[in-house]
């Protein structure tokens, strides 16, 4: 059975901490779905194309590794496209903790699906998408944090 994970998150903008992950991912699985999950409640900052434009680019010519959006549960997401795992990026205790939540309530309701935790590579620590919002907000300079385009 192919091995297929699904990684789920705003990308509002994807960051090197998030291509970082995907990159360490590629060998654990056949195939990865970057899944750009729309939220209702939570207006993004960048529109749903440019999110999904700028993965692309970033992607473009790796065979293992595919960009979607959806809304509803990752979970539905994931049985959709047969994916057993779900990835996430552990940065701090307080990610920990708030993907603990999530992991075990998403086992509950799927029991065959597991989330897989990488942890991030230590410069990654502190880069968060909220942040580099912030910096874009306020005319500052992101390069180092983003992949080449992205902002
Ligand atoms: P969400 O809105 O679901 O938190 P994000 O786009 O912020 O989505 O993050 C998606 C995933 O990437 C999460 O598992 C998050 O922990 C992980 N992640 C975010 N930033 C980093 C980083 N700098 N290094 C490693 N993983 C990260």
């Amino acid at each position: 059975m192919e091995r297929i994970a699904v990684f789920p998150g705003s990308f509002d903008p994807v960051t090197r901490g998030h291509e970082s992950i995907i990159r360490r991912a590629l060998p654990l699985f056949d195939r990865v779905i970057v899944a750009i999950g729309e939220n209702g409640e939570k207006k993004s900052f960048f529109p749903l194309e440019k999110r999904i434009a700028w993965l692309h680019d970033l992607f473009a010519g790796e065979a293992g590794i595919e960009i979607a959006s959806y809304s509803g549960l990752t979970v539905d997401f994931c049985q959709k496209y047969n994916a057993r795992f779900i990835l996430r990026g552990l940065r701090t205790a307080a990610d920990f903790e708030f993907e603990r939540g999530i992991g075990q309530m998403n086992k509950m309701m799927v029991p065959g699906i597991e989330t897989v935790f990488l942890l991030c590579e230590p410069e990654y620590a502190a880069l968060s998408s909220s942040i580099v919002r912030d910096i874009i907000r306020n005319g500052g300079d992101v390069r180092q944090f983003v992949p080449p385009g992205v902002g």
